[in-house]
C-alpha cells in the first residue's frame, strides 16, 4: 500500500481504533493487551475518564490563546508540578526534546551569565534524549545522528556508572552542566547506580555545575515516586519531563530550582503551544488521578505481579539474563538481538517493545489491575516460549 507519510517509522501491521484502560481494539475488533502505553504515555491508561473529562470540558472553554497572556492553568499546573517535585518554576513545551532543548538553552544562558563563552554539558553514552539538533547532540547513538551532521559543539560525552570520567572533566571551566537519564530508557532500560548519582550530585554542587535530570521516561510516578530522584538523597537543579505528563496530549516541562530558576528571562525562550489551556487541564487531571489514587503505592505491587506471572508461565525464563530497570520501567535483558519478539507478542495480543536490540522493554500503565498484570506476565511467556523454539530450530 503506498502511504503519503514519510517512511520514518516501521509500524506494525495493526491499526487501533479504540483504547481503554489497558486494552487497545484494532479496527477488527480484536483486543490487545499493553505493555508499552504508547511508549510510557498513557500511564493512566488508554482514555482515562477523569482525562477524557478534563479535556472535554476545557476544550469547549478555551484551546489556546498564545503565552502572550496570562494563562492560570498553566500557572496552577506549574504550582502542582513543583510542588510534588520540589521545585521552583516552570517552562512548557510540548515534548520530550521541547523539554531537554530548554535545559540545554538553560544551561547555556547560565554558562554565559558566568562569562563562559563556549559552555559545555557533560552526557552519558548509551544516553536518548530526543531527535531534534541539540537533543540529538546530546542522545549517544551514532546510528540515529547518522546523516545529520553537523552535530552541534559543547558535548562532552562519557561512559555511565564511571565516577573517575566525570571527575577527569572537573577543571575544565567551560563545563556548565551534566544532563542524565536516571535510568536510562531507549538505551536498554538501564539503572544508574544510587551512589553513582549521589556522587555525580556532589561533583556538580562543588563545581557549580547544574545536574539536570532527563526524566521525560522516568517520571509521572512511572518508578514509584512522582519523578525518579524522589527516591535519592538529593534533588537535581533542573528536571525535564514530557510523555507522561498529559496522558496523550501533547506537553513537556523544563522544571528548576534554586539559581537555575532564575537563568531564564523575558524573551530567552519560547512556544507558541506551549502549557496551552488545553494541554495544562489535561495534565492537572492527571496529577490529580495519581495523587487522589494513590496509583504511585501500586507500581511495585505491578512490577512484582507481572514478572512472577511470566517467571511462572515462562518454559524458557532461563534465557532471561538479567531484570533491569525500576518500577514500571521494566527490562527483560536477552542473550541476543530479538526485534522478531514484538511481532511474536502482537500475535499473543500483547504490545511490548525491545530496546537496545536484546533488551525487552515494557512501560505498562500504573492502573493495571492484578489480573490484568497477571495476564502481561503469562503472554510474555508465550511469547518468550515461541520464541526461543523458533531460536532453537534455526
Ligand atoms: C522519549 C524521550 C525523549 C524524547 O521525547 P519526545 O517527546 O519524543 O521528543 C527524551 N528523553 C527521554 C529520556 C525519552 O525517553
Amino acid at each position: 500500500m503506498s502511504s503519503s507519510i514519510m517512511p520514518t517509522y516501521k509500524r506494525l501491521p495493526v491499526a487501533f481504533e479504540r483504547g481503554e484502560g489497558a486494552w487497545l481494539y484494532d479496527n477488527e475488533g480484536n483486543a490487545y493487551l499493553d505493555a508499552l502505553t504508547g511508549i510510557a504515555v498513557t500511564g493512566l491508561g488508554h482514555c482515562h475518564p477523569k482525562v477524557t473529562q478534563a479535556i472535554a470540558k476545557q476544550a469547549e472553554l478555551l484551546v489556546h490563546c498564545s503565552n502572550l497572556y496570562q494563562i492560570p492553568t498553566q500557572e496552577a499546573l506549574a504550582k502542582k508540578l513543583c510542588d510534588l517535585a520540589a521545585m521552583e518554576a516552570a517552562f512548557f513545551c510540548n515534548s520530550g526534546a521541547e523539554a531537554n532543548e530548554a535545559a540545554i538553552k538553560l544551561a547555556r544562558l547560565y554558562g554565559h551569565q558566568k562569562e563562559i563563552q563556549t559552555p559545555k554539558i557533560i552526557v552519558l553514552e548509551n544516553a536518548f534524549h530526543g531527535r531534534t539538533m541539540a537533543s540529538l547532540t546530546a542522545t549517544g547513538n551514532v546510528s540515529i545522528q547518522q546523516g545529520f551532521g553537523p552535530l552541534l559543539d559543547g558535548f562532552i560525552r562519557v561512559p555511565a556508572n564511571d565516577i573517575e570520567a566525570i571527575s577527569a572533566h572537573t577543571s575544565d571551566a567551560e563545563i556548565v552542566a551534566v544532563l542524565l537519564e536516571p535510568i536510562q530508557g531507549e538505551g536498554g532500560v538501564r539503572r544508574l547506580n544510587d551512589d553513582y548519582l549521589s556522587t555525580v550530585h556532589a561533583i556538580c554542587h562543588n563545581n557549580h555545575w547544574l545536574l539536570m535530570f532527563d526524566e521525560v521516561q522516568s517520571g509521572n510516578g512511572r518508578t514509584g515516586t512522582y519523578f525518579a530522584y524522589q527516591s535519592l538523597p538529593f534533588i537535581p537543579d533542573v528536571v525535564t519531563t514530557a510523555k507522561g505528563l498529559g496522558n496523550g496530549v501533547p506537553i513537556g516541562a523544563c522544571l528548576a530550582q534554586g539559581k537555575a530558576a532564575r537563568v531564564l528571562g523575558a524573551g530567552n525562550h519560547g512556544s507558541t503551544y506551549g502549557g496551552n489551556p488545553l494541554a495544562c487541564a489535561a495534565a492537572l487531571a492527571v496529577i490529580e488521578t495519581l495523587e487522589s489514587q494513590d496509583l504511585m503505592t501500586r507500581v511495585p505491587v505491578i512490577r512484582n505481579r507481572i514478572l512472577k506471572s511470566a517467571e511462572t508461565h515462562c518454559q524458557s525464563w532461563h534465557s532471561v539474563q538479567a531484570i533491569t530497570g525500576k518500577g514500571l520501567m521494566i527490562g527483560l535483558v536477552m542473550p541476543d538481538v530479538c526485534a522478531e519478539l514484538v511481532s511474536i507478542a502482537l500475535e499473543h495480543k500483547l504490545l511490548i517493545n525491545v530496546t537496545a536490540g536484546n533488551v525487552i522493554r515494557l512501560l505498562p500503565a500504573l492502573t493495571l489491575t492484578d489480573d490484568e498484570a497477571d495476564m502481561i506476565g503469562a503472554r510474555l511467556a508465550k511469547a518468550i516460549d515461541q520464541y526461543s523454539t523458533q531460536r532453537a530450530q534455526v
